[in-house]
């Protein structure tokens, strides 16, 4: 990791918002989260599972990624396009995965966004798609920019970014640091890149890529080369995209720092075997903890229902989701399992 150029990016990043916990130092002066090789998790409480538990997991699922997935039906609706046509101040539309459509305050933007029928390093291996995308690309309203949250190809797609750039060349893209390089390689420059806890403005929005508890990686050899995040948009009304993430304590910090917020997209999906994800995935528990600890107002859930990723059945988590809700007695209105394609105001 080039140190120097890193602290220099934070010395003249625009606006940088410090958090006493997110910019603990180690020696070097650099944040905790830039290790020596890659960076890192912080939280004490990460353990990752060892390539001993790992192996025979990843030996078991290795046939699944050549072979169609199993045929579950995820619930859809045809989208007529009248609420995001509509021109209302916030709309959320659920087109799979983590891909979600947001108008925020004249603003359209997307998180993730990935069309592919298979995600992985080959067009013709890797977890397959089971249900269509909720919407095409060719029906999406103008973009004006574009949160990435790591670069794992079920949340960073190689086509769906060219045809989203092809149909907006002017799209922006926000990045956590060292995701910038992938979009250079393909020509695409409009990329502002950030480390935790530091932000940006878009017309009036601020922008700020807050931490998660994840990894990164492409290859064989590039793991945690790359930052993971999650991000915050900040307007009249707050939004929150937790990107890809175990359960940890940044959350409560995010919450502390920025919270409420009005909506909140959170993971709830890829979470068996349990000791293997944990450490890098919530379950729809987890998720409704990290929605109470940055102090979210709607929780919509995401990273579900699409690609087979993980052991649970692929229609079970927004059930486990309602289930958790049931138990907590919070309102039930309150958390969105959506159908794929549907929109909703918030
Ligand atoms: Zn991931
Ligand atoms: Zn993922």
């Amino acid at each position: 990791m080039d140190r120097r150029s890193v602290l220099k990016k934070l010395v003249v990043t625009p606006f940088m918002l410090p958090s006493l916990t997110a910019l603990a130092q180690d020696h070097s002066g650099l944040p905790l989260h830039h290790g020596e090789n890659g960076f890192i998790n912080t939280d004490p409480d990460f353990v990752e599972a060892g390539f001993s538990e790992m192996a025979p997991w990843i030996i078991k699922k290795i046939p699944q990624t050549f072979s169609p997935s199993e045929n579950v039906e995820i619930p859809r609706e045809t989208n007529d396009g009248a609420l995001i046509n509509g021109n209302k101040p916030y709309t959320a539309t659920w087109i799979g995965h983590s891909t979600v459509l947001i108008q925020m305050e004249g603003k359209t933007f997307l998180t993730d966004p990935v069309w592919a029928d298979r995600v992985g390093p080959f067009k013709w291996a890797g977890s397959e798609r089971i249900s269509e995308p909720g919407l095409s690309i060719e029906k999406l309203p103008p973009i004006d920019f574009i949160l990435i949250s790591h670069n794992h190809y079920d949340h960073l797609d190689e086509s769906s970014i060219e045809d989203i750039v092809d149909k907006n060349p002017h799209v922006k893209f926000f990045v956590p640091l060292r995701v910038r390089d992938w979009f250079e390689e393909r020509g695409i420059r409009n990329v502002e890149e950030l480390d935790w806890w530091e932000g940006a403005t878009f017309n009036g929005l601020k922008i700020v890529c807050t931490p998660a508890q994840h990894f990164s990686g492409r290859w064989l050899n590039d793991k945690n080369q790359t930052l993971w995040c999650s991000w915050t948009v900040l307007g009249e009304k707050k939004f929150y995209f937790a990107g890809d993430s175990g359960y940890c304590s940044h959350f409560k910090n995010i919450g502390k720092k920025f919270g409420p917020f009005d909506l909140t997209l959170i993971p709830i999906g890829a979470y068996e075997p349990r000791k293997l994800m944990k450490p890098v995935h919530m379950n729809p528990e987890e998720a409704v903890q990290t929605f109470m600890d940055v102090k979210g107002k709607k929780l919509l859930g995401i990273h579900w229902g699409t690609f087979v990723l993980t052991d649970e059945p692929m229609n079970e988590p927004p059930k486990k989701m309602y289930e958790i809700v049931a138990q907590k007695q919070l309102p039930k209105d309150d958390f969105w399992g959506l159908k794929l394609g549907e929109t909703r105001e918030w």
